[in-house]
């Protein structure tokens, strides 16, 4: 059972912490989570196992909701709520060779090898241990604890999170994400939208060619001016720069000797504090228009059924977002995190998109994160997480929740 007591004196990160048999009982269902495949819109087996794990650590509110998102709760029920955000979802499976199997969760010297393992298993494991050290060692929790483990969200962050707050009419006050951060603190990352351009042009006989118009070539026309756009893009002293980068290109022509009437391309553009996605999409618009090309730029939509049957869909532009650098969540998770890592920890951005578009870029909740892991290896071959960092983990969101959800 957890260890847990807090005699005059001594501090609750002394004393809370995984009793051997619970370490090893945390470590077999890391293990069990990563053996256990859940690529986008198939979580359901993942989620059952969570809800298993839940209910036999004593969290006995736990459900899953309309979109298949796992929902637990714990506290009093008056008072704050603290929303702990982790997603059940992984990347597939490239075919490159990985060192290990992806789904054997191999441990070598203390560190597990796998898909999912850092982003974000080993983040649901350290969850729902601290969810067990909370009800072992029976703390008070005024107010709200949800944990919300949620689908979906590498193909579209935030779009999950956002069902199961408005369907489960959750307000949080705060939410800590388990994404991965090598155990520093989070306060923010870019925003990004994903732009699909139609450039239309005129079909002909490739041995005539300038009785059409090549779509392809306006296309490329565009696509340099885009490419340009990079260099005055504005940069936020925090985030960092705005970037811009063609991804992917498709035409349509009625053969191999015939001028493309369609040309399709990609553009995804990293937003920086400042700038939002209707005035990304006006520079291009613009380059459009400088160029006299005939093109629609569009949003791209995001459609997907979850493993429950529920139509998941939205616009792919998501803010960027930054919680103030001295805000109490901040000083809170760095005092906590200080005393169980025993170090003080750096506080910075992440490199990637997570839940957070949601959660404070749009309704403007204040959001941070720590999670084990390093993004580095993140949809890696090199997928892998530190137990070490696992079980801190767990410590750090147990103790931040009793601290916030603290009696005043
Ligand atoms: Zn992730």
């Amino acid at each position: 059972m957890a260890v847990f007591s807090s005699p005059s004196g001594s501090s609750p990160t002394q004393t809370l912490s995984l009793s051997e048999d619970e370490r090893a009982g945390l470590v077999n269902f890391l293990q069990r989570l990563v053996q256990t495949p859940s690529p986008s819109s198939k979580e359901e087996q993942v989620a059952q196992l969570v809800i298993e794990e839940l209910r036999s650590t004593g969290v006995e509110d736990v459900h899953v909701d309309q979109a298949g998102n796992v929902v637990a709760r714990m506290g009093t029920g008056s008072g704050p709520t603290l929303l702990y955000d982790a997603h059940l979802d992984t990347v597939t499976v490239t075919n490159a060779e990985w060192p290990y199997n992806p789904y054997e969760a191999v441990i070598e010297n203390g560190v597990l090898y796998g898909l999912g393992a850092c982003d974000m298993k080993g983040s649901v494991a350290a969850m729902v241990y601290a969810a067990h050290l909370l009800t072992e060692s029976k703390s008070d929790l005024h107010g709200n604890l949800v944990f919300a483990f949620v689908v979906q969200e590498e193909p579209c962050e935030g779009s999950a999170l956002k069902v199961l707050l408005n369907e489960e009419n959750i307000r949080p006050d705060w939410v800590i994400l388990g994404e991965p951060s090598d155990m520093n603190i989070m306060r923010g990352h870019r925003g990004r939208v994903l732009f699909k351009v139609t450039v239309h042009g005129k079909s002909s006989h490739s041995s005539n060619p300038e009785l059409g118009t090549n779509a392809i070539t306006a296309a490329a026309r565009l696509i340099f001016g885009i490419d340009l756009l990079s260099v005055d893009l504005p940069s936020d002293p925090f985030l960092g720069a705005g970037t811009v980068a063609v991804t992917h290109i498709e035409s349509q022509s009625a053969s191999l000797n015939a001028i493309p009437d369609i040309c399709t391309f990609y553009v995804d553009r990293r937003l920086t504090l400042g700038e939002t996605p209707t005035r990304a999409q006006a520079q291009l618009e613009s380059i459009v228009e400088r160029e006299g090309i005939d093109a629609e730029i569009e949003i791209v939509k995001y459609n997907s059924k979850t493993y429950t049957g529920y139509e998941l869909s939205a616009r792919e532009a998501f803010n960027a977002w930054a919680l103030e650098e001295n805000h109490e969540l901040i000083q809170r998770l760095s005092k906590i995190s200080r005393q169980v890592l025993g170090h003080v920890p750096v506080v910075r951005h992440w490199p990637f998109s997570t839940d957070g578009v949601y959660s404070m870029g749009e309704t403007n909740i204040p959001t941070i994160g720590i999670g084990p892991g390093n993004p580095e290896h993140a949809h890696t071959i090199h997928d892998q997480v530190r137990l070490a960092d696992v079980e801190q983990a767990a410590r750090i969101y147990a103790l931040m929740a009793m601290t916030m959800l603290k009696q005043t």
